[in-house]
């Protein structure tokens, strides 16, 4: 029997708001000391009154426009409730029947909803024990998340494989980024993977019990998550069992998923209207102007994709790494502007080339100089004009490799000008013709040994004379060109 996959996703996103969704507090992930963002509203004290972020709403709005969903103009709160330690007030403020978008599609999948609620707190178990806990294990929770805005999407069964589902959480997170939404790292847990995931054979119609699978901490382990449920529910079906409808955990260290609870466990959540909130009204007239925002929106990643390739060319791969950041994309655009410049009007060709050389300079030696600092593009003290500069060198020949990256190196460093680094160690590389073969004369008559050895056929010779060309150009000559001369010269 050949089955195939269904796949639906629930994405969580932690917005990158100043404060957090109801109340003043900083909103504020790299915070590692606990419970100094909190404040009596985000902890639930009587009497205290939540107040809606705005910002968090407009967010919300461009991650709906961005994905072409349907900005609900009537939209709610409501109360979900359930009893953990990391939710103060013993319900989350989330959305059910109304939620901010609906509809939407990215990568031919169907988007059904796109709703704003509160993060819970953090818990951390202590098995060793605290100062305080005399020993026995403890429990710590730490508020500073409770209360950060959180977005949550989800998607229809659209998707059929493991790849296709990796895929499309990773152009979200671009998405969610390039609409400055999230941050949406997920080592940070600051976008968070659920997968429902159900098999059917091939040719089937109706759709197999799913099984959704929590705790997917990266875009691999999506990937493996759902590889690993086609084959255990395959081996469920195969031994004449049925798939049970539970939620499962992906065990990273064992490259496994584990049953966490069964339907029959599963919350009743009594939702109903949050009554200290007023609705949203998603209008002009409420204060949102829809049209606004949509026309405020940046070019997304898959327009950018199709443009980058009209446009500069460039192999598909130097393409993704460009997009994946915006502040990379935009970098190279104003760089390769400047080659435009230079090279003026009607030189599609040369400019392609000329961009394909900086592409090339950005994604391997200038990215290992950011790695090895563990810096990204906006800690660069290289402006894109000098990058440009330096990129006309190479491209007129004016540099070896060699020196190129040095120039680089040094650039990188303190900033500087690429023409000055160049001037001051003497790198230009002498590819004139004229000018070599003076100095090819020169090498020749006061060399006399060499030239004979190779006239009798002794082809290591050339190498010398070679040697001793790039010595007398104090290493600016370039070697190809001084080998053509050379050999016309002898021949
Ligand atoms: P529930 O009521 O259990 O929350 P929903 O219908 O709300 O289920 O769907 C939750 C998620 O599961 C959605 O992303 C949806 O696309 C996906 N989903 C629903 N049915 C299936 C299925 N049979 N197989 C895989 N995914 C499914
Ligand atoms: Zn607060
Ligand atoms: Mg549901």
């Amino acid at each position: 029997m050949e089955y195939e996959l269904v796949i639906g996703l629930e994405i969580h996103a932690e917005l990158n708001t100043f404060a957090k969704m109801f109340c003043g507090c900083k909103n504020d992930p790299l915070e590692h000391h606990p419970n100094v963002n909190i404040c009596p509203i985000c902890m639930a004290h009587p009497g205290t009154l939540p107040v809606i972020n705005r910002d968090a709403i407009e967010k919300v709005i461009r991650v709906g426009l961005a994905l072409g969903g349907e900005i609900s103009t009537y939209s709610q709160f409501d109360r979900k409730n359930y009893f953990y330690p990391d939710l103060p007030k013993g319900y989350q403020i989330s959305q059910y029947k109304y939620p901010i978008v609906l509809g939407g599609n990215l990568r031919g999948i169907r988007i059904t909803r796109v709703h704003l609620e509160e993060d819970t707190g953090r818990i951390q178990h202590v098995d060793g024990g605290t100062a305080s806990s005399a020993g026995r294990p403890a429990t710590l929770v730490d508020y500073n998340r409770a209360g950060v805005p959180l977005m949550e999407l989800v998607t229809e069964p659209d998707i059929r494989t493991a790849a296709d589902a990796r895929a499309f959480a990773e152009e979200l997170h671009q998405v969610l980024r390039y609409v400055n939404a999230s941050d949406a790292d997920m080592e940070k847990g600051q976008m968070r993977i659920e997968a429902n995931i159900s098999i059917r054979s091939i040719g089937e119609v109706t759709f197999g019990t799913k099984v959704e699978v929590k705790n997917i901490n990266s875009f691999r382990a999506v990937e493996k998550a759902i590889i690993y449920e086609l084959q255990r529910q395959q081996e469920v079906l195969e031994q004449g069992e049925k798939v049970k409808q539970e939620t499962r955990g992906w065990d990273d260290a064992n490259q496994s998923t584990v049953s966490q609870r069964s339907k029959e466990s599963a919350h009743d959540y009594r939702f109903f209207p949050e009554p200290d909130l007023p609705p949203l009204n998603l209008t002009k007239e409420g204060g949102f102007d829809i049209e606004r925002i949509k026309n405020m929106l940046p070019e997304l990643p898959a327009a950018k994709r199709t443009r980058f390739e009209e446009q500069y060319g460039l192999p598909s791969k130097i393409i993704s790494f460009l997009i994946s950041d915006k502040r990379l994309a935009d970098y190279f655009e104003q760089a390769s502007s400047e080659l435009a410049a230079w090279l003026g009007a009607g030189k599609k060709e040369e400019f392609q080339k000329a961009s394909a050389i900086l592409a090339s300079y950005m994604s391997s030696d200038l990215q290992s100089l950011l790695i090895a600092k563990s810096a990204t593009i906006t800690d660069i003290r290289i402006t894109p004009e000098n990058l440009a500069e330096l990129i006309k060198m190479i491209y007129a020949n004016e540099l070896s490799s060699r020196a190129a990256k040095d120039v680089l190196a040094r650039m990188f460093a303190d900033g500087s000008d690429p023409s000055n680094i160049v001037e001051e160690g003497n790198l230009r590389q002498v590819s004139d013709a004229g000018a070599l073969e003076d100095i090819v004369k020169k090498i020749l008559q006061e060399n006399p040994k060499p030239v004979e050895d190779y006239k009798k056929g002794k082809e290591v010779a050339l190498q010398v004379l070679v040697g001793k060309v790039m010595k007398e150009t104090k290493g600016a000559a370039n070697p190809v060109i001084i080998k053509t001369i050379l050999t016309n010269t002898l021949s």
